[in-house]
């Protein structure tokens, strides 16, 4: 039986210090209730709480832990590298060897800055596009989240979704009103949006896999209609790859999905749980970054050794072994299926959504395209069943609005006990 008591004390003595007692409003528990679980350790699959309880983990550090937690070989460059120096704010040759190693993975990335977080990556895309383009709008989708600079708080996804927060006090209207949104995977009305704006838009920014209201896959056609778009118009198509990135295939959304971008953002499995993210894309648009043109961006710790060490680990492991891919890839099909097997006898209705290695259940009758209609799903029902699950030491996302992430330490073992879990959990609902 899990108990909470040591995770309860640490939450109530966190609150007296940081905000809502977390650095990041979705691990508050807020929109699934409880006690959030404090974590001490993690190796492979599991997490383990401050009381040595044991999770099975779906959220991967919301990605990066790819091929499980503590992984030797990340861990040894990790501890290599931290006792040669673990900063320097000057250049180093692990930056270089970075930036190679992406260019080699993913298409289209003839140039690539490092910065510390998808946050980071996206504003700085979006700065880029404007710059290049000269100008100000830009369209992005309801539901999906680039990060929390003020652009990119308007009708957004992840925790702004969980929390139902419409307008984020603090966000001017200044910075919103270049902000222009539509229905995830409707491109007429993107064709609407920029026929209405014509010639004053610099960028469309999409997650091509969105996975801030869930997981949603783009409808056949969607992005190639946004592609063209791009291309008749002279904006920039920007691929938030943050969680798409050296995931769904190495070289992200772009090789599985076959679509070219001309900037991308990655984060997440780029840094192997350091905090990293990058922005990259085409010659002629990256140009315009300082020092080489006068759009400016910069970062004290951008490029950070020890950073840069783990992730150059993480990403030759998967370039050197691509079979790890196909078997995260499986794994998650083999988990589908098992889902499927006991929703489809507890008889109520449910969507699942999934692409790769990513995954998420929505208690919806109806299919889940947009984050209209994520948000219409019994998500009620998603909270008790998160705490089902989570009392049968099974760590799911805590919020309907969050892709599931798997990883590849998971075990058949793993997967079959968490299909079980899922059986009792749907029995006790
Ligand atoms: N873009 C996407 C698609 C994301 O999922 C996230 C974070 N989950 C971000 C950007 C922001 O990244 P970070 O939290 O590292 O700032």
């Amino acid at each position: 039986m899990y108990t909470y008591q040591s995770s309860k004390s640490l939450f109530d003595r966190a609150q007296q210090s940081i905000p809502g007692g977390v650095n990041s409003p979705v691990r508050a528990f807020k929109s699934v209730g409880g006690t959030p679980v404090f974590f001490e350790k993690a190796k492979g699959a599991y997490l383990y709480d401050v009381q040595g309880q044991q999770y099975i983990d779906y959220i991967a550090s919301w990605g990066p832990m790819i091929l499980g937690h503590g992984y030797e070989r990340v861990v040894k460059a990790i501890q290599q590298q931290v006792a040669k120096a673990t900063s320097f704010g000057a250049p180093t040759a692990l930056e270089i060897e970075m930036a190679e190693l992406i260019r080699s993975m993913a298409p289209n990335i003839d140039l690539v800055r490092m910065v510390n977080s998808g946050t980071e990556a996206c504003m700085s895309a979006l700065r880029v596009a404007r710059g290049y383009t000269g100008k100000n709008k830009f369209i992005k989708f309801e539901g999906c989240y680039h990060g929390h600079a003020d652009a990119f708080l308007v009708k957004a996804g992840s925790g702004v979704a969980t929390f139902n927060i419409q307008t984020v006090p603090g966000v001017t209207a200044g910075a919103a009103n270049d902000t222009l949104t539509c229905a995830y995977n409707d491109l007429a009305a993107v064709q609407q949006l920029v026929k209405e704006n014509k010639g004053t838009i610099a960028a469309i920014i999409v997650e091509p896999v969105a996975g801030n209201m869930g997981c949603i896959l783009p409808k056949p056609g969607f992005l190639e209609g946004l592609r063209q778009l791009c291309n008749e118009e002279g904006m920039v198509l920007i691929f938030d790859e943050v969680m798409n990135g050296f995931r769904l295939a190495l070289g992200g959304a772009q090789e599985r999905l076959g679509i070219d971008a001309d900037l991308v953002t990655y984060g997440k499995v780029i840094g192997a749980g350091m905090p990293v993210g990058a922005f990259g894309g085409k010659r002629h648009i990256m140009e315009v970054v300082a020092p080489l043109g006068s759009v400016y961006q910069a970062g004290t710790l951008s490029g950070n050794p020890v950073a840069m060490t783990a992730g150059l680990t993480l990403l030759n492991e998967l370039k050197n072994n691509p079979q790890l891919l196909t078997e995260l890839d499986n794994k998650t099909q083999y988990l589908k299926e098992g889902l499927e097997k006991e929703l489809n006898a507890w008889g109520q209705p449910y969507v699942i959504n999934h692409f790769g290695s990513m995954i998420s259940v929505h208690f919806s009758d109806h299919p889940v395209t947009n984050f209209e209609e994520a948000a219409a799903a019994n998500n009620e029902r998603f909270k008790h069943f998160f705490h089902a699950l989570l009392k049968r030491g099974i760590y799911l996302p805590p919020s309907a609005f969050e892709s599931w992430f798997l990883n590849n330490a998971l075990t058949k073992e793993d997967l079959d006990k968490t299909i079980q879990a899922v059986k009792d959990s749907l029995e006790e609902l």
